[in-house]
């Protein structure tokens, strides 16, 4: 689960890790407020920041700074309701529905703080780096020896020496190593603690008086460990999500939109993979990730069945079922029963095995539909790529 900048800060802002004071405004009024307060409190500069769950925001024209009320407004007005497009956004952009009104911070050197879990040693690594401000994948791929990695041991912790480690790599000034460990430390604890996969300072900043700040900051949650967050569980913006993505969850579907063109309903994350691989290795292209689970029943299908076909670029389903718990003919059935329903226009295929699978097969030719069946996971999936080329 990601979240907002301005969430992100006030988690932060909880484990002692200092950052600029703002506010959040999601109308003109709002950020006119904000930034008069903020001029009226003696600050020289605001910044006005778009709030998207994408990064890369400073490049696309989401952030601005504004050295009058009259610039601060004149940069609301540009960013609120702005399509954003950067290079995590992908080329339609994102809508930006909230601002964060910031006092502007006089920067002296920007640096990079990451921590992120690391699948391949098991542990958290703790990552630094002199090159902030700008994109750190390109930094990891042409100077990775510019990033700076402590692994954490879960059973110790973070130990102040791999604070002050870090801290000597970025450079900084004797008097500031102290603050940078308390730093350190305040977020690795909001990490463990909100159960986060990802936490990411860019830019970690020093200020011309000898401030450390967090001038950003992205946050990533483990879904799967909200339901022990119920407060975090709130953050979550619909808004900002995949409308069908956010719709396939209400029904407790697993679904990821894709690109292609290829539906895919399977039963099972690992069959639904190997789904995805066998279109693309036919030569197609999967319109999503959909595992419709193991208890799925009539209304589960008939919503999933809905939702692979709002995807107006969906030109053939796949659906792809070993019965096991989930019996093949309540599979049929349930198929039947949808795409009469629903008015399906598109070529359905299938590939059925497991539990009760002739019944299935019968009812599936009972019907007057025209399914196509493909006797093998490679047969049918040559079918579907065959018909989503051909538009049979
Ligand atoms: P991102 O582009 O989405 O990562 O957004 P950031 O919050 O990282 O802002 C991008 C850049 O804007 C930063 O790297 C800074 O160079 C600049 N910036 C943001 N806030 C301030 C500020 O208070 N003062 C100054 N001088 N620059 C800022
Ligand atoms: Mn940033």
């Amino acid at each position: 689960m990601k979240i907002h900048e301005y969430q992100a800060k006030e988690i932060l802002r909880k484990y002692s890790v200092p950052v600029p004071g703002g506010e959040m405004a999601t109308t003109l009024e709002q950020a006119d407020t904000a930034a008069k307060s903020l001029f009226g409190a003696g600050n020289k500069v605001v910044v006005v920041k778009a709030q998207i769950h994408a990064g890369g925001r400073g490049k696309g024209g989401g952030v601005k700074l504004a050295r009058t009320l009259e610039e601060a407004n004149a940069a609301s007005k540009a960013i609120l309701g702005m399509q954003l497009v950067t290079h995590q956004t992908g080329p339609a952009g994102q809508k930006v529905q909230r601002l964060l009104i910031e006092e502007g911070s006089a920067i002296e050197r920007e640096l990079y703080l990451g921590l992120v879990l690391d699948r391949a040693s098991a542990k958290v690594v703790f990552m630094a780096s002199q090159s902030g401000g700008m994109e750190i994948e390109e930094v990891a791929h042409a100077t990775p020896e510019l990033i700076y990695k402590e692994y954490i041991d879960p059973a110790v912790g973070f130990a102040p020496y791999q604070a002050r480690k870090l801290a000597f790599k970025l450079g900084l000034k004797t008097t500031q190593i102290n603050d940078a460990v308390k730093f350190m430390t305040g977020l690795y604890k909001a990490f463990v603690e909100t159960d986060s996969t990802l936490m990411e300072i860019n830019p970690f900043i020093t200020t011309k008086d000898d401030k450390l700040l967090a001038l950003d900051c992205k946050i990533n949650f483990d879904d799967n460990a909200m339901f022990r967050h119920k407060d975090l569980k709130e953050l979550r913006d619909l808004a900002e999500e995949d409308p069908l993505e956010v719709e396939a969850s209400k029904f407790a579907l697993n679904y990821i939109k894709l690109d292609g063109t290829i539906a895919c309903m399977v039963n099972g994350a690992g069959l639904a993979m190997a789904t995805m691989d066998i279109i693309q290795y036919a030569g197609g292209s999967a319109a999503n990730f959909l595992d419709v689970g193991g208890g799925a029943n009539q209304e589960q299908i008939e919503n999933a069945f809905g939702i692979l076909l709002s995807d107006p670029n969906v030109k053939a389903i796949f659906i792809n079922i070993f019965g096991g718990i989930l019996r093949v003919d309540v599979l049929a059935q349930g198929v039947v029963n949808a795409a009469k329903k629903l008015g399906v226009k598109i070529p359905i295929i299938l590939r059925l095995e497991g539990t009760n699978v002739e019944e299935g097969r019968k009812i599936l030719a009972d019907s007057g539909l025209n399914f196509q069946v493909g006797q093998t996971m490679k047969e049918a999936a040559d079918l579907a790529v065959a018909a989503a080329k051909g538009g049979k």
